[in-house]
């Protein structure tokens, strides 16, 4: 298909070219005396991103799976009891994976579409009067509903209960693209991995362990050989690995960091704000729901949407893939089907999200969902809303242009049966769509800049 994919699940996420290029390099010794600078470097930028002074970061060839089995491995000891909370496939697998290493969790079942509840781990800290607790895991963002925790909230729960327990944090698809505050929450083990906010490939699975985790390593009965953090903390200290290091993949880290540094943090966290917001926007003005439950729980980097009964998410997800070359993220485990996910997170502006709008609308009207009566989705995002309406001319549809069924919206767009049934959906008359379904959708679209209302 011509042109390039249109990468919309939540990671792995666009690679930008700067990122690509900086990965091109040629192999090198990684024992030379030049190459500690690269890891020093990568260390303590990566403690910005993490927003921690004392933390340690670690770096393993691995993934965000990886990064949850090292948290564990270097802490625990088989049988010790943990505190989880499952509310989606994320959650679910470090819930799986802490099991198999022999440890006992106490899982708090949270309907998926909401959070981690802090009431509830409040409430089961204070009732381990015997603090056999050793840790809680939350996962901030959770990825396959498109939900994120306030982690803060959960650090002051814990410490309502006066409870000794080490905060596990998974931000696999938070950090980089979300506020992380590892210092001011308290977080003793946050893991994340490359492929998502920090826009590189899949290949790194990134750790960063408070002094209170590290001080546990020595009881941490748990096996461990290549996750082990005091092999790490060796060898790290003098900028080396205790094995051989992904070169590419570290290089790449050192360009991404820079390009989030050079952005700013906060104006990134800012930009996943307002396409998040733009996203559920359209999802408002589509007539459908999100996954997460209420406001408090709305992802800035993924949102997981809801099809309408009857439908399938797959078909939703398969029809972009296939007709528009745009990839939409699936509904996982207990929400398959029922949901399409997209992805707004890493190295992405209005202009790509709103092709990624467009795109799902056209695949959800292919499939037959035809409950898109609000604004064109490139209307809804909100900066996108500030420019000034352009009157849309109707085109005369081509002889060879089918009239009617189920050929891709592409081919039906603009054409009268298209406005009309457009217009259908949201009660308005043809060519009356772009003013009046947007009004229509409470979309409140601001009137362009500057533009004063003259009361005409
Ligand atoms: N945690 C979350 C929240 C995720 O979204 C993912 C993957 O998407 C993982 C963990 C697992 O990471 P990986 O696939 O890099 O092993």
């Amino acid at each position: 298909m011509p042109g390039r994919n249109h990468l919309f699940v939540p990671g792995p996420t666009n690679v930008p070219d700067r990122v690509l290029r900086a990965m091109h390099v040629a192999m090198e010794d990684h024992r030379s005396s030049k190459f500690p600078e690269l890891p020093l470097g990568l260390f303590s930028e990566l403690k910005k991103v993490f927003k921690t002074r004392d933390g340690q970061p670690f770096i393993f060839p691995a993934t965000g799976t990886g990064g949850w089995e090292a948290a564990i491995v270097n802490t625990r000891s088989p049988g010790d009891k943990m505190l989880a909370c499952r509310f989606g496939q994320f959650s679910h697998l470090w819930i799986d994976l802490a099991q198999r290493q022999g440890l006992d969790v106490q899982v708090l079942e949270v309907e998926w579409g909401e959070g981690a509840p802090p009431e509830r781990i409040h409430e089961a800290l204070a009732a381990d009067k015997n603090h056999e607790i050793k840790g809680v895991m939350v996962v901030h963002n959770e990825t396959a509903t498109g939900v994120t925790s306030d982690v803060g909230a959960v650090r002051k729960a814990i410490d309502a209960a006066k409870h000794p327990a080490l905060l596990y944090v998974d931000s696999v698809s938070g950090l980089g693209s979300l506020d992380f505050r590892m210092d001011e929450w308290g977080v003793d083990l946050a893991v994340t991995g490359s492929q998502k906010g920090l826009m590189l490939p899949a290949g790194l699975g990134i750790v960063c362990a408070s002094q209170k985790a590290l001080g546990q390593r020595a009881a941490a009965k748990c096996h461990r050989v290549f996750f082990d953090f005091g092999d790490m903390i060796t060898a790290n200290a003098g900028g080396y690995f205790p094995y051989t290091p992904a070169l590419p993949m570290l290089y790449g880290l050192r360009e991404s960091l820079t390009i989030l540094h050079e952005e700013g943090l906060e104006n990134v966290f800012a930009r996943h704000h307002r396409l998040a917001e733009g996203t559920r926007r359209a999802v408002k003005a589509w007539g459908l729901e999100l996954c997460a439950k209420a406001p408090q729980w709305y992802s800035d980097t993924v949102s997981a949407i809801m099809v309408p009964p009857g439908f399938n998410g797959a078909d939703v997800i398969d029809t972009a893939y296939r007709r528009y070359n745009l990839a939409l993220g699936a509904g996982l485990a207990r929400v398959a089907g029922k949901l399409f996910r997209i992805g707004h997170l890493g190295d992405l502006n209005e202009l790509m999200l709103a092709g990624a709008l467009v795109g799902a609308e056209m695949a959800m009207r292919d499939v037959g969902i035809q409950n898109t009566g609000g604004a064109p989705p490139h209307r809804c995002h909100p900066r996108v809303a500030l420019l000034p309406r352009t009157r849309r001319r109707r085109r005369r549809p081509s002889r060879l242009e089918p009239k009617s069924g189920h050929e891709p919206y592409s081919l039906r767009a603009g054409s009268p049966q298209a406005s009309a049934e457009r217009a259908g959906g949201a009660g308005l008359q043809p060519g009356n769509v772009l003013q009046g379904a947007g009004e229509r959708g409470g979309l409140c679209l601001p009137r362009s800049r500057g533009r004063r209302r003259t009361g005409r």
